[in-house]
C-alpha cells in the first residue's frame, strides 16, 4: 500500500472540489484530488492543456456513458415514499457525470447568484407546514466576495444590471454576454409583453477568447455534452490553475471509500481509496493528510460516503432537494422560425426570468387559495437542446420517419421554458443506503426517497398558463406543459421508460445541511462536520434551502469560502 503526504485531500473534481483545490494551492498548500471517474478533460502533464476528447457526439455522451457513471455498474435506486417498499426502480436517478470536472463538463453553465432573501427564507416568508424551511447560518453579504471570486475563476459572461431582481454586486461580470439564441430574443420579447423581466443568462462559457481558451462557437451541442473547443470554464479553469501551481496532484479513477480517523475518532488522518486503474481487482491505497479532507463528491455521493461509516450524525442524507421542473413546450411554424433553428445552434439557454421568485400579490393569492402561506416558483430558462438521435428514436421507424426528421418538430421547431422550481426541504426526502443493491465494487448503492411538497405543485400549476400564454404570443402553434418528476398514479409496467418516474433535474442539494448547531444540521457555518473537526463539505450538500436558482455558482462560492476559512484557521 503506497502513501502520499499532502496538506489536504479533496474527494471529487467537480466545480466544488476544483474551486477548493484552486484556493488551497493558491495559498501554498499541497493537495491531492481523488476523482472516481475517468479523465477526458485536462492533460495531467504540464502545461495542463485541455485534452479535447469531446465531439458533438450524442451516442458517446448520452448512450455510451462517456462521462459516466454507467448505471449498470453504479446503480442508484428510487422510491417516492417508504410506502413504495424498498425501491421502485434501479438504475439512473438524477445522475451527474462521474469524470474529471464532474457535472461541470456536461452543464451548459447558467451561473446566476442567489438573492438576499434566499438565505433568510424563514425570516422573510415564514414556515410552511410539512417542510423544514430554515434560514441559512450565513447571509448573502458573507458570500458576496466569494461570488465575485468564482465568477472571475469561471469567467462568467453576463449583462450587468439587466436583471432588476438581482442582488447587489461588488464587481462587474468578468466577460460580456455571448450571442443571443434567435428564438430566445422572440420569447424574451413575449415575456416582456406579459409584464415579466427576462435578461441575458450569466453563463460560465467564454463569450470571447479568455484564459487561454477560445470563445464559444455556439455549436448547439452544449447541455449534456463536453465542449469540443473547451469554451466552457466550469471547472477547467480552476483545475488548470491548481495543477499549474505545481502543488496539486489529480488522481482520476480513484474511488474514495473511507476516511481514516485517529484514535479519538474526531480527526481524519487520511483517505482510503480504490485505484480503479488496477485491473481486474482494484488496489486499496491511502493518502495521508496534514490538515484536512474536503468532501466534494456532490450532494448524492457525499452523504453516501458518510453513511457508509456512520459519520456526520442522524441528519446525513435528509432534506434532499432537487428542483421541481416545469417544462412549457412551444412548437413553432417552420417559416416563423429565425434561421431555421430551435436548439440546433447556441448554448441551449441564453435568457432567464426570475419573476416567479419574487413576492407578488398574485402569487400570494395562488398560495392562499391552496392553503399555503406563500409560494415561490423558480428561475425560468428560455432554451432548447440538440439531440438528433433521441429525436429519431422518438419518431420511431416507418414511412413517416424521414418527413418527421425533416419537419423536426422536436428540434428545429421546438422551444422550451424550464422553471427550476424551489423545492422545499423535507426530512423524509433523503439519500440513504439501499439494503441490497450494490455498485460493481460491492459498496451499497445510494437510494433516493423523494416526493415533492404540495408547495412545488402549486407553484408549477401557477406557472403553466402564464408560460403557455407567452409561448403562444411568441408565435407557437401549440403549447403544452409537463413536470419532473411526474405525479399521480404511475403504472410502472405500462410505462415505456420506467426511469421516467425519477426526478431528472440534475440539481441535487441539501443532504448535509449547514446550521448553527449539531441538533439541526450536519455541518457548521464553516462547512465542517460537527463530529469530525477537520472534514469540510465543499459541495451543494450544505444548502439549507434549494432556492429556485441553478446551484453551481453558489456551491462553488461556498467551496471558495470554506477553503479560504480553512487556510485562515491553520
Ligand atoms: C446536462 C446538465 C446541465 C446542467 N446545467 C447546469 C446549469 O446550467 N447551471 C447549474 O448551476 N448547474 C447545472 N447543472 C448541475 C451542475 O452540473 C451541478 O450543480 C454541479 O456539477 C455540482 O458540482 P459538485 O462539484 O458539487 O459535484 P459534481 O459536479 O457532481 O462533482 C463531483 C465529482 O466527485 C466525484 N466523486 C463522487 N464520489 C466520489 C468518491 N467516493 N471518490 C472519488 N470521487 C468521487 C464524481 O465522480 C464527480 O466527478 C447541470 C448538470 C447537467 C448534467
Ligand atoms: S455551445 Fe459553445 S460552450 Fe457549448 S459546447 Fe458548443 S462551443 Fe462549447
Amino acid at each position: 500500500m503506497s502513501t502520499a503526504d499532502c496538506d489536504v485531500v479533496i474527494i471529487g473534481s467537480g466545480p466544488g472540489g476544483a474551486t477548493a483545490a484552486e484556493v488551497l494551492c493558491d495559498a501554498g498548500w499541497s493537495v491531492v484530488v481523488l476523482e472516481k471517474g475517468r479523465n477526458h478533460l485536462i492533460d495531467l502533464d504540464a502545461p495542463h492543456e485541455p485534452l479535447r476528447h469531446f465531439a458533438n457526439d450524442e451516442l458517446a455522451a448520452h448512450r455510451r456513458h462517456l462521462l459516466g457513471p454507467d448505471p449498470l455498474l453504479e446503480p442508484r435506486t428510487y422510491r417516492r415514499t417508504e410506502a413504495d417498499g424498498d425501491r421502485l426502480l434501479v438504475g439512473e436517478v438524477n445522475n451527474l457525470p462521474s469524470t474529471v470536472g464532474g457535472g461541470g463538463v456536461h452543464a451548459d453553465a447558467k451561473l446566476p447568484r442567489f438573492r438576499e432573501e434566499d438565505f433568510r427564507l424563514r425570516s422573510e416568508r415564514g414556515p410552511v407546514e410539512g417542510a423544514s424551511v430554515e434560514d441559512w447560518p450565513i447571509t448573502y453579504d458573507d458570500l458576496e466576495p466569494h461570488y465575485s471570486a468564482v465568477e472571475r475563476l469561471f469567467g462568467v459572461a453576463g449583462d450587468d444590471g439587466a436583471n432588476p431582481f438581482a442582488a447587489p454586486r461588488s464587481t462587474p461580470y468578468p466577460l460580456p454576454p455571448g450571442d443571443d439564441m434567435p428564438m430566445a430574443v422572440i420569447t424574451a420579447a413575449a415575456a416582456e409583453r406579459a409584464g415579466l423581466h427576462p435578461y441575458r443568462a450569466p453563463t460560465g462559457i467564454n463569450s470571447i477568447a479568455a484564459d487561454g481558451r477560445p470563445a464559444c462557437t455556439d455549436c448547439g451541442f452544449c447541455g449534456g455534452y463536453g465542449c469540443p473547443v473547451q469554451a466552457k470554464n466550469d471547472p477547467i479553469a480552476a483545475l488548470q490553475r491548481a495543477l499549474r501551481s505545481g502543488r496539486c496532484e489529480l488522481r482520476p479513477e480513484s474511488y474514495a471509500t473511507e476516511l481514516v480517523l485517529d484514535a479519538s475518532g474526531r480527526r481524519a488522518t487520511g483517505v482510503r481509496y480504490l485505484d480503479l486503474t488496477e485491473h481486474p481487482e482494484p488496489t486499496t491505497r491511502e493518502v495521508r493528510v496534514r490538515h484536512a479532507v474536503v468532501l466534494a463528491g456532490g450532494a448524492f455521493e457525499t452523504p453516501r460516503f458518510l453513511l457508509r461509516q456512520g459519520l456526520g450524525g442522524d441528519l446525513v442524507g435528509r432534506f434532499l432537494t432537487f428542483h421541481h421542473q416545469t417544462f412549457t413546450v412551444g412548437i413553432f411554424p417552420e417559416h416563423g422560425f429565425p434561421h431555421g433553428t430551435g436548439g440546433e445552434r447556441g448554448r441551449c439557454v441564453t435568457h432567464l426570468h426570475d419573476d416567479l421568485l419574487v413576492d407578488t400579490a398574485d402569487l400570494r393569492r395562488a398560495a392562499a387559495a391552496a392553503g399555503l402561506p406563500w409560494v415561490r416558483g423558480g428561475v425560468v430558462e428560455h432554451g432548447a437542446g440538440n439531440m438528433p438521435v433521441e429525436e429519431a428514436v422518438t419518431y420511431g421507424p416507418g414511412r413517416h420517419h424521414l418527413s418527421s426528421m425533416r419537419d423536426s418538430a422536436l428540434r428545429r421547431r421546438m422551444w422550451v421554458f424550464t422553471m427550476q422550481g424551489e423545492d422545499l426541504p423535507q426530512a423524509v426526502n433523503r439519500v440513504d443506503l439501499d439494503p441490497s443493491v450494490c455498485d460493481v465494487w460491492g459498496a451499497p448503492s445510494g437510494r433516493v426517497t423523494y416526493a415533492p411538497h404540495r408547495h412545488e405543485l402549486v407553484a408549477s400549476a401557477y406557472a403553466v398558463p402564464l408560460h403557455e400564454g407567452i409561448m403562444r404570443d411568441a408565435g407557437a402553434e401549440a403549447a403544452f406543459s409537463a413536470a419532473s418528476p411526474p405525479q399521480g398514479e404511475l403504472d410502472l409496467h405500462a410505462t415505456a421508460n420506467p426511469l421516467g418516474i425519477a426526478p431528472a433535474s440534475r440539481h441535487v442539494m441539501g443532504t448535509t445541511r449547514m446550521g448553527a448547531g449539531p441538533a439541526r444540521s450536519v455541518v457548521s457555518p464553516e462547512q465542517r462536520l460537527w463530529d469530525v473537526d477537520n472534514v469540510v463539505v465543499g459541495d451543494s450538500s450544505v444548502f439549507v434551502t434549494s432556492t429556485g436558482y441553478n446551484p453551481t455558482l453558489t456551491l462553488a462560492a461556498l467551496a471558495h469560502r470554506a477553503a479560504t476559512l480553512l487556510v485562515g484557521s491553520c
